[in-house]
């Protein structure tokens, strides 16, 4: 039970934008009242401010956030500027003498919090900061030599060799109030929502931000989706995978309620162990993407493997514009492309697909695809973009080698037997047979004819040739290993 008289404690949300499995929240409430304040610091942010898909998703995040500190007798403090500065502010205005926080874990945020801790020690105010939303912090998994891992495989073994993670816990019913509320902004003045055009019609009809419409989301993959999630997760034209990423990456839901729901489910239901197995690893590669990060801060820019500095990259704006609109003349390409610009998301199997084209078909740099995805996804993630990217590049750690080359023909028959996702994003071939959907220019005229397609005029005629854009990449492969 809380002192009611004591001092008044702010917890600073960051990337953990929930009430429940909250534990810098639940220590501060057994402290004494609680100032839930959100800061939006752009400048700390540096190189990675929000993309456009992440400002719409922070929006309705804090308006769920700020609903659910309401239902329990509270609400959240809004402001803006140098997180330091407004702390100290809110110290001043509150008489707090304890700041909680939860770890985040990008280089930016992680020199934000060291320089806060820093200046509110010199106020004579603590920081207490907590674990964040990983399964496993970063510095407690090592190889036996004590380096960190730059292999997945060995990664997920030393994970779950150990306790498995804590068990989530439940969110207070209530939260005690300070005497005297400091003053808010108003969440609409920072303009984090698009203006005109408004382009988010399929980001609302796609997401539920905020923790309600994350645990609807887990609930429905668990009873609907768990049990074929080994096979149907490859497969975009069906909903095989959890849709749980934002909500993730936000902090609306943590990964422990994810994993120790998914194994209390399959405990239920006899569900396979292997397709829980495959979940729980899905999980881990966030965990690997983070351990990556945390170790090697240079991520996002830099390729892991050195080498890839000399890769020679093509600066080609017109085929950059091609694959960001879908017009590359690849449908299952340009369906992903389509899918991500009209609800900020892409399905695990198409961003492969569509990075490995940037990347490989169009030799463009794997960072003009990271930073498109930086700015239209709504998980946009620092960790598991910028290490998913050189995954597919070839250039990471862990990384598929440069010489597998997707092709896109075969890589959507085999995932989208029946067009159907095509048919969903690139409503011009809807009426080709399903035999010919992923390569329209092999359908003969008639056929083409009899679907109302005109390539070049209603669908784009392929940009690039697929056998000689492998051949191309092979050989700018070639050159790089000679450099
Ligand atoms: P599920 O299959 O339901 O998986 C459950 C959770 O596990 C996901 O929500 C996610 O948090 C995690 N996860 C699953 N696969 C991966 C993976 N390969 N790497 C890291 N975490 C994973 N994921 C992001 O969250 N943010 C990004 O910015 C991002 N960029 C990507 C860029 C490229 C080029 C590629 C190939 C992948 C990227 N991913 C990213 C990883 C992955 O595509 C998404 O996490 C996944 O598609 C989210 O869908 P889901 O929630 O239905 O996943």
């Amino acid at each position: 039970m809380a002192d009611p008289k004591a001092k008044p404690g702010i917890v600073w949300f960051r990337n953990d934008l929930r009430v429940q499995d909250h534990r810098a929240l639940k220590a501060a409430a057994a402290a004494g009242p609680v100032v839930p304040v959100f800061i939006f610091d752009t400048v700390a942010m540096g190189r990675w401010p929000l993309g456009g898909a992440s400002r719409w998703w922070l929006h309705q995040s804090l308006e769920a956030l700020a609903d659910e500190l309401v239902k329990r007798d509270s609400r959240l403090v809004l402001q803006h500027g140098d997180a330091a500065s407004v702390l100290l502010d809110l110290v001043a205005a509150t008489g707090a003498e304890t700041v909680y926080c939860s770890r985040a874990y990008e280089p930016w945020a992680a020199a934000q919090e060291a320089s806060v801790k820093a200046r509110l020690a010199k106020a004579g105010i603590t920081l207490k900061r907590y674990a964040g939303a990983l399964l496993f912090e970063p510095e407690a998994l090592r190889t036996k030599a004590g380096d960190p891992f730059k292999v997945y495989t060995p990664f997920w073994r030393a994970a779950t060799a150990g306790p498995p993670p804590p068990e989530p816990q439940p969110a207070a019913k209530t939260l005690p109030a300070p005497n005297v509320w400091p003053k808010s902004e108003r969440l609409e003045a920072w303009q984090l929502l698009p203006r005109k055009p408004d382009w988010s019609g399929g980001f609302k009809a796609a997401w539920t931000p905020g923790y309600a419409g994350a645990r609807a989301r887990l609930d429905r993959f668990l009873t609907d989706a768990l049990a074929t999630y080994p096979d149907d997760r490859n497969r975009p034209d069906l909903k095989g995978s959890s849709g749980l990423s934002p909500h993730l990456h936000f902090g609306e839901i943590t990964p422990h309620i994810c994993w120790h729901a998914a194994r209390a489910h399959a405990a239920a239901h006899a569900t396979p162990a292997a397709a829980l197995e495959t979940f729980l690893k899905e999980l881990a590669w966030r965990e690997f993407s983070y351990h990556l990060l945390v170790h090697w801060p240079t991520l996002p820019e830099a390729p892991f493997k050195p080498e890839f500095a000399a890769f020679p990259w093509r600066d080609d704006a017109t085929h950059l514009k091609a694959w960001q609109t879908g017009r590359t003349g690849y449908p299952i390409v340009d369906a992903g492309m389509r899918e991500l610009w009209t609800t900020g998301w892409m399905h695990n199997r198409v961003r492969m697909i569509t990075a490995s084209f940037l990347i490989k078909h169009l030799l463009q740099p794997w960072q003009a695809g990271a930073a498109w995805f930086w700015d239209t996804l709504v998980d946009a993630d620092l960790a598991s973009n910028s290490a998913s990217w050189q995954w597919v590049a070839g250039s990471g750690a862990d990384a598929a080698p440069y010489f597998r080359i997707f092709n896109p023909v075969l890589q959507g028959e085999k995932f989208d037997p029946d067009g159907a996702y095509v048919r969903r994003w690139v409503p011009e071939l809807v009426r080709l047979p399903s035999a010919l959907i992923h390569q329209p220019w092999a359908a003969p005229r008639e056929i083409l004819a009899a679907a109302g397609v005109v390539l070049g005029k209603t669908y784009p005629a392929p940009i690039v040739e697929h056998a000689a854009a492998r051949a191309a990449a092979l050989a700018a492969l070639q050159a790089m290993s000679r450099s």
